[in-house]
């Protein structure tokens, strides 16, 4: 049985507001990741609501021996503490395999073992698929699509729509869950009723729209920030070999993101805690609203 989503109120009035910040561990925290933080911090406190952290583990191989323990520390060093107990996706196997079972049943998903060479022809992949039971095959689990437009209001760009033309995966052949599939099983175990995140994931969420749709459960509210490039004009990511944050910095790093954010820093410039109840009153999302991106201030 699925939870439902608290449903989201217009701002102001938002009678519990849950936010969150969902890291990967596939490297330490980068710069872009500490502005992520910050921004999702601030805006589920200006609403006086809760800020989750989710350590977003599903996919092993990729992670970096010592990651989570070195994300988590850094939050904390930078006075950024989750508001319930973390959040692991690893341990959430139980629970995906149990909404994989309800979409299932709701006639939404298909086995496809296709092979990449075989998904580049549509035309003959669908038939194929889509219609006919496949047996023996390891098989990626896959949502069908509606190939209808995803509208929705986000907070930073106004109305946005996007057409879900693809099938996608939420199992993939190796046995590993998808990234869509993860977050909003989790979204809506955790009441989450804002995300807020980088434009870079904008795309994600027509599929995430699409999962919520067919388990008839509100989504949350989405709000897509502008992202932190480097010099080079790359988002700042761990395949672009983002640099760590310094914990040894961690006041000025905070002050740093403010900056960026426009925000005059106050309070106890020694003490990251004393410097984000600060700038909360000085939060708001339109000090973002004529921004594309950020460059990465050169130390941090
Ligand atoms: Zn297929």
């Amino acid at each position: 049985m699925l939870s439902q989503g608290t449903q989201g109120q217009p701002d102001p009035v938002i009678s519990e507001y849950r936010g969150r910040f969902a890291p990967s561990p596939t490297g330490p925290l980068h710069f872009g990741s500490l502005f992520a933080a910050v921004v999702s911090y601030l805006e589920a406190k200006r609403h006086h609501g809760k800020w989750l952290v989710r350590i977003e583990d599903i996919d092993p191989p990729r992670e970096l021996k010592g990651a989570v323990t070195s994300i988590i520390s850094c939050l904390e060093h930078h006075g950024l503490q989750s508001d319930e107990d973390i959040l692991f996706q690893s341990r959430q196997s139980t629970y995906y395999d149990q909404m994989l079972e309800t979409l299932q049943s709701l006639n939404c998903l298909y086995r496809c073992p296709c092979s990449r060479k075989q998904l580049a022809d549509t035309a003959k992949h669908l038939p194929i698929c889509r219609q006919q039971e496949v047996e023996g095959l390891p098989c990626a689990i896959k949502f069908k699509a509606d190939g209808k437009a995803k509208v929705w209001q986000d907070g930073m760009l106004g109305r946005t729509s996007y057409l879900l033309d693809e099938d996608f995966v939420l199992k993939r052949k190796d046995g590993l869950y998808s990234y869509q599939l993860a977050v909003v099983a989790d979204d809506i175990q955790q009441r989450v009723t804002h995300v807020v995140r980088g434009a870079d994931l904008v795309e994600s969420t027509p599929m995430q729209l699409a999962l919520y749709d067919a388990l008839e459960v509100s989504p949350p509210q989405y709000f897509h920030f502008p992202v932190v490039m480097n010099e080079q004009g790359q988002k700042l990511s761990k395949q672009n070999l983002a640099k760590p944050v310094n914990i040894d910095n961690a006041t000025q790093n905070i002050q740093r993101v403010l900056a960026m954010l426009g925000i005059i820093p106050g309070g106890d410039a020694n003490n990251c805690r004393s410097l984000l109840s600060n700038a909360i009153e000085r939060w708001h999302p339109d000090l973002l609203a004529t921004r594309k991106s950020f460059v990465e201030p050169a130390i941090c």
